[in-house]
C-alpha cells in the first residue's frame, strides 16, 4: 500500500494549501536586478531606521548565546510606550504566530472562532489550527460608502453565541486596506460577553491617520477582553527579522506563556527593534511619505480609470472590472511585483504596496 500522510492529518486542516507567496521573488530578483518593482508584500521601501541596522550588526555577534526569553529590553521600551505594566506583553516570531498562538490557547475543537470575509489570511489558518469551529461573516458591500468589503461589526455582534470563544478583527485590514471606527468598535466590544476575546490585529496601527481612527488599545481599561496584535514587519520595516508583539490583559498573557516557544523572538530581532521603536523620527517620516505617495497613486490610478479601496495602510486594493490575472501577468513581465487576492475570493483586484516614487512610476508606466 502505498504511503500518504494526508489521511493521518487532523481534518480540519485538510482544505487547507500551504503559504502561497505569489511569484518566486528569488527568480525575479536574478532576472530584473534593481529594476524589480517589489509591491507585493506591503514592505516599508524607505527600509529600516539606520539605529535599527546598527543595534542589529551589534547583535549578530553575540549569535552563540540564547536570546532572551523574556525579550526584557524590548518588553521594557513598549511598556514605557503603551504606560502599561510588563506582563501586558508577549512576543512572537512575527505577530503571525501571535495570532496562531491566541485560538491554539484559547480555541479548540468545542469552540467557535469568528472573522469576517475577507478578513487576513491567518486568522482562519489559526481557527483550522485550534480545531475550532469557523464562523465567517460576510462583509459589508463593495458599494458601501464607509468601508468596501470591510469588516460589517454589526453583523458580527448579532452572529455572536455562547459558543464563540474568539473573534479574529483587523484594522486595518489586509487584503481590503478598510477600517472600522473607535466609535464602532467601542459599540462592538460592549455587545460581546467577557468569556469571548477580541483580537484586533494592528499590522498598520502606526499608519493610522483618520480622525475616527484610534488603536483599540486604549479601551483596555474598560475591556479586559481585549488583545491587540501588532508588528515590526510593515512600518518599522523589519519584515526579514521576524519581530511581533500584542497586548492584553495579563492573566491572557499568563495563558500564552505556557505554550510560547521560549525563543521565539531572536536576539537580533529584539535588538533591532528596540532601536527602531526609538527612531521616532524615521518612523514619522515613512508614515508622511507613505500617505503622500499613496494619495498621490490612487490620484494617478483614478485618472487612468483605476478604482481603488480607501486605504489607512502602506497598500492600495485595486478593483478592476474583469479578472486580475492577465494585468498582473502583463505587469511581471515588466518587472512589477503586486498580489492578486483570487485567494480571498477577490478575483477581481490586485493588492499594491506603496513603493518608492520611482517603484510607484513604474508601476504606473507598466499598466499603461
Ligand atoms: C503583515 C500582516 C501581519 C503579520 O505580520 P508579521 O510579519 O507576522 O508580524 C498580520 N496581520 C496583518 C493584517 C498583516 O497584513
Amino acid at each position: 500500500m502505498s504511503f500518504d500522510a494526508e489521511r493521518l492529518a487532523q481534518p480540519s486542516l485538510r482544505t487547507l494549501r500551504a503559504y502561497d507567496p505569489g511569484h518566486d521573488l528569488p527568480a525575479l530578483r536574478k532576472r530584473f536586478a534593481a529594476v524589480l518593482a517589489e509591491l507585493g508584500s506591503n514592505e516599508n521601501p524607505l527600509g529600516p531606521s539606520p539605529q535599527a541596522m546598527e543595534a542589529a550588526q551589534r547583535a549578530i555577534g553575540e549569535m552563540h548565546r540564547y536570546p532572551d526569553p523574556r525579550a526584557g529590553m524590548l518588553r521594557e521600551a513598549l511598556a514605557e510606550k503603551f504606560a502599561v505594566s510588563a506582563a501586558c506583553l508577549a512576543f512572537g516570531n512575527g505577530s503571525h504566530e501571535l495570532l496562531m498562538l491566541l485560538a491554539q490557547c484559547f480555541a479548540g475543537p468545542h469552540a467557535t472562532v469568528m472573522r469576517s470575509q475577507y478578513g487576513f489570511a491567518v486568522f482562519a489558518l489559526a481557527t483550522a489550527a485550534s480545531g475550532a469551529k469557523p464562523l465567517c461573516v460576510p462583509a459589508l458591500s463593495a458599494d458601501d460608502r464607509q468601508a468596501p468589503l470591510g469588516h460589517d461589526l454589526e453583523a458580527m455582534a448579532d452572529a455572536l453565541h455562547d459558543g464563540v470563544r474568539l473573534v479574529y478583527l483587523a484594522n486595518p485590514n489586509n487584503p481590503t486596506g478598510t477600517w472600522f471606527s473607535h466609535d464602532s468598535l467601542r459599540a462592538f466590544l460592549r455587545r460581546v460577553p467577557l468569556d469571548t476575546l477580541v483580537v484586533v490585529d494592528e499590522a498598520y496601527g502606526e499608519y493610522m491617520q483618520a480622525p475616527d481612527l484610534a488603536s483599540a488599545w486604549t479601551m483596555h481599561a474598560e475591556f479586559p477582553n481585549l488583545v491587540v496584535t501588532r508588528t515590526f514587519s510593515k512600518a518599522y520595516a523589519l519584515a526579514g527579522l521576524r519581530a511581533g508583539y500584542l497586548l492584553a490583559h495579563p492573566s491572557v498573557t499568563s495563558v500564552l506563556e505556557r505554550l510560547r516557544e521560549s525563543f521565539n523572538l531572536n536576539h537580533v530581532a529584539m535588538t533591532a527593534a528596540t532601536a527602531a521603536l526609538s527612531d521616532t523620527q524615521h518612523l514619522d517620516i515613512s508614515m508622511s511619505r507613505n500617505a503622500v505617495a499613496r494619495d498621490a497613486l490612487a490620484g494617478e490610478l483614478a485618472r487612468r480609470g483605476y478604482r481603488t479601496l480607501p486605504s489607512q495602510t502602506n497598500f492600495l486594493l485595486m478593483t478592476l472590472e474583469t479578472l486580475a490575472d492577465p494585468i498582473e501577468h502583463h505587469l511581471i513581465e515588466r518587472g512589477v511585483v503586486v498580489r492578486p487576492m483570487g485567494g480571498y475570493g477577490l478575483p477581481g483586484t490586485l493588492r499594491i504596496s506603496i513603493g518608492t516614487a520611482d517603484e510607484n512610476q513604474r508601476l504606473l508606466e507598466a499598466l499603461a
